[in-house]
């Protein structure tokens, strides 16, 4: 028996809790549990409805330690996978250390009243799990996640080092809306508005948000503009794969999403800090996100393809000199609706985590301790995605990138 608690229930829950359910002989036992109850229940509705399994849920406020360990002990959960937001991922580890329980997340820490991405406060959690023979995975998304795996699969199997690597994430989809996020609101805007900082030279390379665009041509969707962009998963490749020289990360946005972006932050509409209305204090990006359309409800109107890799230079193996490569998936927003009702970006977040979990129920990356994604065995989980519905290609480029 491998039995499973995932906290949270939106758009990136949806899809990994039915891709559980699907890999019913790894995840023999699910408890769903979030702030909303009623969102587990529909959750777990439509689970039973496309796959026969049952799921149970319950209600939790993962901010409340006390309650976590509770439902831990109740559940007798030996992994917690939270897909809440970064906010809890602190007082969901501590309820993990308390319980026993390993743990899982697909985002790192950060403070609700500063948008600052750090991994800090978690690796700060590494002897506490070690004492404590329990393993914590961070960042088991696809960016981060599958984007730190495709590095050590590269590094394990074609590189013998790494000099610099680019990740190129392209959301092609498109959709009715005026402007849409497409994973939770505030957080997507708290990441897209902050200073790019990329890793150069033995330091980050600080530039002003969204002023560094390149176009490149993306395999299954064409030619885009991707801008420069601060990731977490930088913080973690620079940190565990030293010779590093740049590391450098790239999302795709159309003018629309730019435009709309800057004015809500010309307005003061992305404030995360509370402002006096009417006589009641509110978080401007809160009430933004309220107004803004649900992410994990976009699945039926979505079409395109996304396309999620890394292109990543260093000296080969085989002896040959310095090789390029561009790793890379391309996923259909309409496929995946089709199979568990969400969009492509709650599915290349879902599918991960799903795999990230099965890693450690199967036992093959129960080590005592906190790790990022690059630091673990890459195979079975480059199998699994393959197997589960994200495959990937890898091609050898003429040489480094030009951009
Ligand atoms: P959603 O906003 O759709 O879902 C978040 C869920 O967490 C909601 O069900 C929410 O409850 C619940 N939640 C929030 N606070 C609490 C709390 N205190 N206690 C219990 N439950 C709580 O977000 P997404 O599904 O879009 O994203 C989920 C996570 O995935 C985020 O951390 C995001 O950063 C990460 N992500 C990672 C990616 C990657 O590739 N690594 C890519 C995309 C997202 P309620 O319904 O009541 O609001």
């Amino acid at each position: 028996m491998s039995k499973v608690l995932v906290v949270g229930a939106g758009g990136v829950s949806h899809a990994a809790v039915h891709k559980m359910a699907m890999n019913a002989g790894i995840f023999s036992d699910i408890t769903l549990a979030s702030r909303t109850k009623s969102k587990c229940d529909a959750i777990a509705a439509s689970v039973l409805e496309r796959t026969g399994v049952t799921i149970k849920t319950a209600q939790l406020d993962a901010m409340d330690v006390a309650a976590t360990v509770a439902l831990i002990r109740e559940t007798g959960a030996e992994l917690l996978v939270n897909l809440a937001l970064p906010y809890q991922d602190l007082k969901l580890m501590d309820a993990c250390l308390e319980a026993g329980c390993h743990y899982l997340d697909t985002a790192n820490y950060e403070p609700e009243d500063e948008a600052k991405f750090e991994y800090h406060w978690q690796w700060a959690y590494q002897e506490r799990f070690k004492a404590a023979g329990l393993t914590a995975i961070l960042g088991s998304g696809f960016d981060p996640g599958v984007t730190s795996v495709f590095a050590t699969w590269l590094r394990k199997h074609k590189l013998a080092s790494i000099r610099q690597i680019d990740i190129l994430d392209a959301n092609g989809g498109s959709n009715d809306q005026a402007f849409a996020t497409n994973f939770n609101p505030e957080i997507n805007l708290r990441e897209v508005l902050q200073e790019a900082r990329h890793w150069e030279g033995g330091d980050w390379q600080v530039t002003p948000a969204m002023t560094h665009k390149v176009a490149f041509d993306f395999p299954g969707i064409g030619e885009r503009n991707m801008y420069l962009m601060y990731h977490e998963e930088l913080e973690s490749l620079s940190t565990h794969f030293p010779e590093i020289e740049r590391a450098r990360f790239w999302m795709t946005f159309g003018d629309a999403y730019i435009m709309h972006a800057k004015v809500l932050e010309n307005v003061g509409m992305t404030r995360i800090y509370p402002v006096m209305h009417d006589g009641h204090e509110i978080i401007p990006i809160q009430f933004l996100k309220t107004l803004l359309p649900d992410p994990g409800g976009l699945g039926q109107e979505t079409t395109g393809k996304a396309c999620i890799g890394d292109i990543v230079t260093g000296q080969a193996q085989d002896g040959a000199g310095e090789k390029t490569f561009h790793i890379y998936n391309i996923c259909d927003h309409a496929e995946c609706f089709a199979e568990v009702g969400s969009q492509a970006v709650s599915y290349t977040t879902g599918v991960p985590a799903m795999i990230g979990a099965a890693q450690v129920l199967k036992g093959n990356w129960v080590a005592p301790g906190v790790w990022n994604m690059e630091q673990l065995d890459p195979d079975d989980f480059m199998d699994m995605l393959n197997s589960q519905g994200l495959p990937w290609q890898v091609h050898e480029l003429d040489g480094p990138v030009a951009f």
